[in-house]
């Protein structure tokens, strides 16, 4: 049965025709929103009707600089809201993006020396990965056959460590397979152990419904992050949410102005969190669209969108299932613990190629590649160390990876059938596409 998204309409550029290699044109297909989403038409209102307002924040005694300072600060409020952060206890601080944040948590932990090891995972996005490398002793919980998490391997490694985990730091969902992983069970487990976690919630904002939960609860998770531009507000805002009490005292990850009380020659009186941790000119308008696009996913209900996906997400894998020879790498759990994120390859074509007649036969638009989760993939694809240093000393060797479709809440079932027919084309002709590009 057709699945058509009642979302649809709210979205902006949907009906965007784009020009085909026969110089025809179509309808795009955009199946590449883990990587960025296209911005919701209350999200471009909200940014035209405060535009007349916008000024500087913080500093000016202005009316607009008073409005925009109360925009900004009561925006926080919102976004604790939105993912059940402590009112009082957490603070929001506004980054660039995801990658920001977990940047500047890892500097900001590194100043404590209290453990030093992070546990992160096999399955993370590099942007949790590579800012713990330089600065702590990091180990990665493994994953199982099918690319899952394994919460066994977590526990080991929480004892083999004996209390001396700072952090674990985990995806709230993966990139490359849309595997969600039990982030309360895996607080549960690291508070047991006396680590705290954090929860890199890039890929699962947008989706599905995020409680951080009471402090009081094992279940509580520490730090989030999530990135707007992932959330139909692309306009350069993320944030990290955590603990007041941990950034207090600690250098500031940035310095310059609007993060201190008063500087001289002779000493530097930081501001206290979460100013301390925004040096510099804030992005006002960024942080008016994400208020507004948390404004709308809200109305809509983030487990209604959730359920949407989820009947979208398995119409398409059944599809995809029927295409002879390709190879998916999404299906091992229970039906309820993915994203909408589907990751597959076709023996015989290369994985830039195929994006590449996926794009200019239909105006479909999917990733391919690594997707920034190199180690991931190159265990899911289980290549060996001897391969990987050949790729990397050699340019002409070509780089391993897959197609990925990823899925947003304005994705119709006839958008997936249109995939699914060209693949079943590719699939049966092979030699003819690769001859054609
Ligand atoms: N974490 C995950 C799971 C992601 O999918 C991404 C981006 O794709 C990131 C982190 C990085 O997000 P950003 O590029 O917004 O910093």
């Amino acid at each position: 049965m057709a699945i058509h998204s009642p979302f649809r309409n709210l979205v902006v550029g949907v009906d965007r025709k784009l020009p085909l290699v026969n110089g025809k044109y179509v309808t795009g297909i955009n199946f590449d929103n883990a990587a960025t989403t296209p911005p919701l038409h209350s999200v471009m209102e909200e940014l035209g009707d405060f535009a007349p307002w916008y000024s500087s924040i913080h500093r000016g005694a202005g009316y607009k600089s008073i409005l925009s300072s109360d925009v900004y600060e009561e925006g926080r409020d919102v976004i604790k809201k939105f993912v059940n952060a402590d009112h009082t206890r957490d603070v929001v601080i506004y980054t660039k993006n995801t990658t920001e944040a977990i940047n500047l948590l890892s500097y900001i932990l590194e100043q404590k020396d209290d453990k030093q090891v992070i546990l992160s995972t096999d399955m993370e996005h590099l942007a949790n990965d590579l800012p713990w490398r330089d600065k702590f002793l990091v180990d990665y919980v493994s994953i199982d056959e099918f690319g899952k998490l394994s919460l066994e391997d977590l526990e080991m490694k929480l004892i083999h460590y004996g209390g001396r985990i700072k952090l674990v730091t985990v995806t709230g969902a993966s990139n490359v397979t849309g595997y969600k992983n039990p982030i309360y069970k895996i607080a549960k487990l690291a508070h047991k152990y006396e680590a705290k976690i954090l929860v890199d919630g890039a890929q699962l904002a947008p989706h599905c419904p995020i409680d951080m939960k009471d402090y009081e609860s094992l279940e509580h998770l520490d730090y989030l992050v999530f990135s707007a531009h992932k959330m139909y507000a692309p306009f350069g805002i993320g944030v990290l949410i955590g603990p007041k009490e941990t950034f207090e005292g600690e250098e500031p990850y940035c310095k310059g102005g609007g993060a201190v009380k008063l500087v001289s020659h002779q000493f530097i009186a930081w501001d206290t969190p979460p100013h301390k941790e925004e040096a510099g000119t804030p992005n006002v308008m960024g942080v008016v669209a994400l208020l507004a696009a948390i404004k709308t996913l809200s109305s809509i209900g983030m487990q209604v969108i959730d359920n949407y996906e989820q009947n979208l997400i398995h119409y398409a894998i059944a599809g995809l299932t029927s295409i002879p020879d390709i190879k998916l790498y999404c299906c091992a759990g229970n039906k309820e613990d993915r994203l909408g994120i589907i990751a597959f390859d076709l023996p015989g074509i290369h994985h830039e190629l195929l994006a590449n007649i996926l794009s200019h036969e239909a105006g479909i638009a999917v990733r391919n590649g690594l997707f920034c989760a190199h180690p991931y993939i190159e265990k899911l694809l289980g290549i060996t160390n001897q391969k990987l240093s050949d790729i990397q000393k050699n340019p002409n060797v070509p780089c391993p990876g897959l197609v990925r479709m990823s899925l947003g809440l304005y994705n119709n079932s006839d958008e997936v059938d249109i995939l699914i027919d060209l693949l079943h084309q590719i699939s049966k002709n092979k030699k003819a596409y690769i001859q054609k590009y």
